[in-house]
């Protein structure tokens, strides 16, 4: 390798390079924590990952998945609704009437594969998450057979307390407004513990470890994704 190449690819994308470096102390925490990890440098290669290197390892003939920005920013869900003899519980489908939905989700808790991202991941290795109904917290730590967890570099927090700040403070606000909910932080920006009925903060999860290991994989990508 030449040094001095290497050098000059540092100061031509020096925040790449930043995160680089703490994506990978994150993935040796979170491989301490008996998850599975993988780097990408975007999300077409978060992509490529989970459908060259993931999916054909997890032999999965049921997939399903959580809300999440950083799943539809790599295509995946377009994507994975084409492969042939796959069943795809697709939570996301606007035609499917209420209740129609609120089934699926109970049904995608058992499915094979379960795709999501999450609120927060700290530098010791835990993943911190929020939920309005659980559907997705829960799924991430029991029920489907695999996870795929797709993580953006800006859900990198030091400490539990950083996450769950990070996700009061500005995840659930910025939700609240693109779902278009009545809640205080909507008109504030500040999480006022409200007691509104559309309250979106109602399940917290802890994820400090996987599970049996290697049942929840994580693929950190060097690129600001999601909320
Ligand atoms: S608890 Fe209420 S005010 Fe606080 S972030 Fe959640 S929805 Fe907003």
């Amino acid at each position: 390798m030449n040094p001095q190449k290497e050098v000059r690819g540092d100061m031509e994308k020096p925040i790449e390079h930043y995160w680089h470096l703490r994506l990978k102390v994150v993935k040796e925490a979170l491989e301490a924590n008996q998850f599975e990890v993988f780097l990408a440098d975007d999300v077409g290669e978060a992509k490529k990952i989970v459908k060259e290197q993931i999916l054909p390892t997890t032999g999965a003939k049921s997939v399903s998945w959580g809300g999440s920005m950083t799943f539809l920013a790599t295509g995946l869900y377009e994507e994975i609704k084409k492969i042939p003899g796959l069943e795809v519980l697709d939570t996301f489908d606007r035609s499917k009437s209420g209740q129609e939905n609120t089934d699926l989700r109970r049904r995608s808790l058992l499915v094979d594969l379960f795709i999501t991202g999450t609120n927060a991941v700290t530098e010791g290795g835990m993943l911190v998450n929020l939920d309005m109904m659980g559907n997705r917290a829960c799924s991430i730590n029991y029920g489907p057979k695999h996870v795929v967890i797709l993580v953006g570099r800006n859900k990198i927090v030091s400490e539990l307390d950083d996450a769950m700040y990070r996700i009061k403070n500005y995840a659930a606000p910025v939700n609240a407004m693109r779902l278009d909910k009545k809640t205080p932080c909507v008109k504030t920006s500040y999480c006022e513990d409200c007691k509104s009925p559309d309250r979106i903060c109602n399940v917290w999860t802890i994820t400090e470890k996987s599970y049996p290991k290697g049942r929840i994989r994580v693929v950190l990508i060097n690129q600001d994704l999601g909320l």
